[in-house]
């Protein structure tokens, strides 16, 4: 019974917000530049595509749907998808794995920077334990104003997931790794920091509607072929830097829950947790003003990198000033500006 409420609630929830995202994710699409596929863009370019995991069926049953595929098995076949359309644009790719192996998280950096690649995708799908979840979710490696080029294709390919792989207006999120890691980032990313990458889960196994769709070749073939307008898209874009990271490693770290952790009750609830939180921050009084921070709070620490995490911290911060507390307001405004990009400005802000 709990459980269908907050499903319903999701439902309800995202009805509304698509309703919400509607206007802004059409303008967004129609003031974005997406090359026509003869586009001579991609030549000379050296492009390393990292299918995440492999080789685990045996020992790792976590990623996997709950009518048996595998995520590394879908990573797999998507990159080689991208690998063919890239290829037939004249670029030049390097796969960290072509079969179903597992590769060192170390090793598939050292090749992107071995080979001198000009852009890294990690290409993931993603698990939770609420089977209704599906969006996508990219992570660029340490902050918003130092890794400008990993920000800019992380914009790129959310706005082609959602033209070409969902076909439809979607919240998305787009932050930086250090949310879900939060003392140093991811490896991959971490280890190949000065190449434009980010690591993106296109949508959630656990979905099983989603599960199902992943399993067919076409829908394989729509996610490469968002892969490709979107590595394209950037490349059209003026080229921006990925200067030295700095600011990352002085903002502490907001402590999350592991994921393995997201399947408790509490947990669950991190979209019911969020619109309470913020029916709560428009009252006035200091008890309503509190339960909505832990609201915000529990929120971001149950579902770190869900789209409304971004939302949860910028409403921290604001609760933080209202309440005095500085210091602390001042590293939650730090954090929103550099971990996290709106990837919809207007969704869930009403
Ligand atoms: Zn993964």
């Amino acid at each position: 019974m709990k459980n269908c409420l907050v499903l319903l609630l999701f439902l309800m929830s995202s009805f509304c917000c698509l309703a919400h995202v509607h206007t802004s994710a059409l303008t967004d699409l129609h003031s974005h530049s997406f090359p026509s596929s003869d586009s001579l863009l991609l030549h000379n370019k050296t492009i390393c595509v990292d299918p995440g995991h492999g080789g685990t069926a045996a020992t790792d049953h976590y990623r996997q749907g709950i009518n048996g595929e595998r995520e590394e098995w879908i990573n797999l076949r998507v990159a080689l998808l991208l690998k063919k359309k890239l290829e037939a644009r004249g670029a030049k790719v390097i796969l960290t794995r072509d079969t179903d192996i597992l590769v060192k998280l170390e090793e598939r950096a050292a090749i992107a920077v071995q080979q001198k690649a000009d852009l890294l995708i990690s290409i993931h799908h993603n698990a939770t334990a609420d089977t209704a979840v599906n969006f996508p979710i990219i992570y660029f490696h340490g902050a918003v104003s130092e890794n400008l080029a990993g920000v800019a294709f992380g914009e790129a390919l959310g706005l082609a997931f959602e033209k070409y792989f969902y076909r439809r207006p979607i919240p998305r999120s787009l932050l930086s790794d250090y949310v879900i890691f939060p003392s140093k980032g991811s490896s991959v990313l971490r280890n190949s920091y000065g190449i434009p990458g980010v690591l993106a889960e296109a949508s959630f196994f656990t979905n099983p509607g989603e599960e199902q769709r992943l399993k067919q070749a076409a829908y394989n073939e729509a996610e490469a072929q968002a892969y490709l307008m979107g590595i394209q898209s950037y490349f059209l874009q003026k080229q921006t830097e990925v200067r030295p990271e700095n600011i990352s490693l002085k903002i502490p770290p907001f402590p999350v829950l592991e994921e393995a952790q997201r399947t408790n009750s509490i947990a669950r609830n991190w979209l019911s947790d969020y619109n309470e939180g913020k029916k709560l921050s428009l009252k006035n009084d200091t008890l309503s003003l509190r339960s909505a921070f832990e609201l915000f709070k529990r929120s971001a620490t149950s579902f770190p990198d869900s789209y409304v995490s971004a939302y949860c911290h910028e409403q921290m911060a604001i609760l933080l000033r209202k309440m005095k507390k500085s210091d602390a307001a001042a590293t939650e405004e730090r954090r929103t500006a550099e971990f996290f990009v709106p990837a919809t400005p207007k969704y869930n802000t009403k």
